[in-house]
């Protein structure tokens, strides 16, 4: 048991893990949840690389969850007459939503988000490929916008514009979005992101438009603009789960603001209930090396420090050459940083009105736990929320959330300190069930004679949001039920 990680890993899908073998060490090393990111590849690779994950789950008899991440309205310039340009400090420089799309040259570029010049100011600061290179807005018309570089550098084919501070008004959900959202469902997503949302409006409408097509996904907002940030307790309430995007969110807030926002975030995910992603970036040497930098190993360490429900690797998995060694490395520097000293007797919300039974029933079992040597939780869940709820409060006692249901299992395999086991507790006569439950994780090891768990239920077994006891037992006692 001491060999469990608390922190979940979340792995993305590309190239470099459409190697079966490659795939298998990759679970076995402990993926956790996979990432289909839209913005590459066509619906039918993705499409095979899922059916393959959840038979090599199956067969592995592990739980792992499914995040299609649709490409939102990242904004790019056109491609090169030659592929790529190179731009100097100080020359002027057109971005022309006229201009075919492959004509682009040193002078001047095509856009495909055809609102931008509407949408920029004289004196605005574009960013160009992550922020390598930087142009200054001189002017715009309606067409065109005429810039001056103020860092220079390559410019190749089909590379993203941020505008510094953010505020540019596409919607996150473009036309290909609405038609992959649709494909999504279809995949059976257990986590769908959406990529750039504005504010909660942008989550609610993915949120009607998921439900709309059948979908059962939980819906993780991405952080990625600038004025997300400032509406970030609204993104939060009208989201399941929140990613802290800092590749595009670092190039519009500043790189330097970073570590800040992100532990902001972290913050208030847990206290908002919500599970949180930190992405980008965090392996990003281990795309070409075999071991990551010490700063590297900070970062990762950092955000479990922070409170992290998972961290993702991308094209560390996607494109690199060791992605089995990437998560390897995920996975032995978050067991490190879990030891760190943990505050575990939480105050957590002991001064807050619990407005909900399940959430005062999670809240009574973290206290108790973390006051009494308990060895494990187990959680009879329906929708994963009791679990959610633990996890919340800090604690390094593991949370078994056991259900029947296996969205609802593979929802929880993102939950940071709760481990998804399949249970059909409406079979069991209610008299044993505690037994039974106990016994699913004695037959694995986990528990002891002896050992004290704690076990959270509702009265109506396979009713959602109606988790209304505790009980604490000692394993190899005969309890039954009353
Ligand atoms: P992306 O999102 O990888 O889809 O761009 C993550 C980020 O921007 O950090
Ligand atoms: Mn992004």
């Amino acid at each position: 048991m001491n060999n469990l990680r608390r922190t979940k890993i979340v792995v993305t899908l590309g190239p470099a893990l459409d190697d079966v073998d490659m795939l298998k060490r990759v679970i076995e090393a402990g993926a956790d949840v996979f990432r289909a990111n839209f913005s590459h590849g066509s619906i039918e690779a993705h499409e095979k690389r899922i059916q393959l994950i959840r038979q090599l789950a199956e067969e592995a008899g592990r739980t792992i969850a499914i995040l299609v991440d649709l490409q939102g309205p990242k904004i790019r310039v056109g491609r090169f007459k030659n592929k790529k340009v190179q731009l100097q400090e100080g020359q002027s420089f057109i971005l022309d939503t006229q201009l075919e799309d492959d004509q682009g040259t040193e002078e001047t570029v095509s856009l495909d988000y055809k609102n931008l010049p509407a949408d920029v100011r004289a004196g605005d600061t574009l960013l160009l490929d992550d922020g390598r290179l930087v142009m200054q807005v001189e002017k715009t018309d309606r067409y065109r916008i005429f810039c001056t570089v103020t860092v220079g550098g390559e410019l190749s084919n089909n590379k993203g514009i941020n505008r510094l501070g953010g505020g540019l008004s596409a919607e996150a959900l473009t036309d290909k979005d609405r038609i992959d959202l649709k494909e999504a469902v279809r995949l059976q997503a257990d986590y769908l992101a959406i990529s750039f949302p504005r504010n909660a409006d942008d989550v609610k409408e993915a949120r009607t438009l998921l439900k709309a097509a059948g979908g059962t996904a939980n819906i993780i907002a991405k952080i990625e603009r600038a004025e997300a940030v400032q509406c970030i307790e609204e993104i939060i309430k009208a989201a399941d789960g929140i990613m802290v995007a800092r590749g595009d969110l670092g190039v519009e807030l500043g790189d330097a603001e970073l570590p800040g926002v992100q532990k902001h975030i972290i913050r208030k995910c847990r206290l908002l209930n919500k599970p949180v992603i930190t992405a980008t970036q965090m392996l990003e040497t281990m795309t070409y090396n075999t071991i990551p930098t010490r700063a590297e190993v900070s970062d990762v360490a950092n955000a479990v420090l922070d409170g992290t429900d998972a961290v993702m690797l991308s094209q560390e998995t996607a494109v690199g050459r060791y992605p089995d060694k990437a998560v390897a490395a995920m996975h032995r520097i978050c067991l490190s940083a879990e030891k760190f000293p943990q505050i575990k007797r939480s105050k957590k919300r002991t001064e807050l009105q619990f407005k909900y039974v399940d959430e005062a029933i999670a809240m009574a079992t973290m206290y108790t736990a973390n006051h009494l040597d308990i060895k494990a939780i187990i959680a009879l869940t329906e929708s994963g929320t009791t679990p959610l709820l633990m996890s919340r409060v800090n604690s390094s006692i593991p949370i078994y959330g056991l259900s029947r249901h296996v969205i609802t299992q593979r929802r929880m395999a993102l939950y940071r300190d709760v481990y998804p086991l399949a249970f059909e507790a409406t079979h069991v006569d209610r008299r044993i069930l505690n037994q039974s439950a106990v016994h699913e994780l004695q037959k694995r090891g986990i528990l002891k004679k002896g050992d004290l768990v704690i076990i959270t239920k509702g009265d109506l077994i396979g009713i959602h949001g109606k988790t209304n006891a505790m009980k604490i037992m000692t394993v190899g006692d005969f309890t039954p039920d009353s």
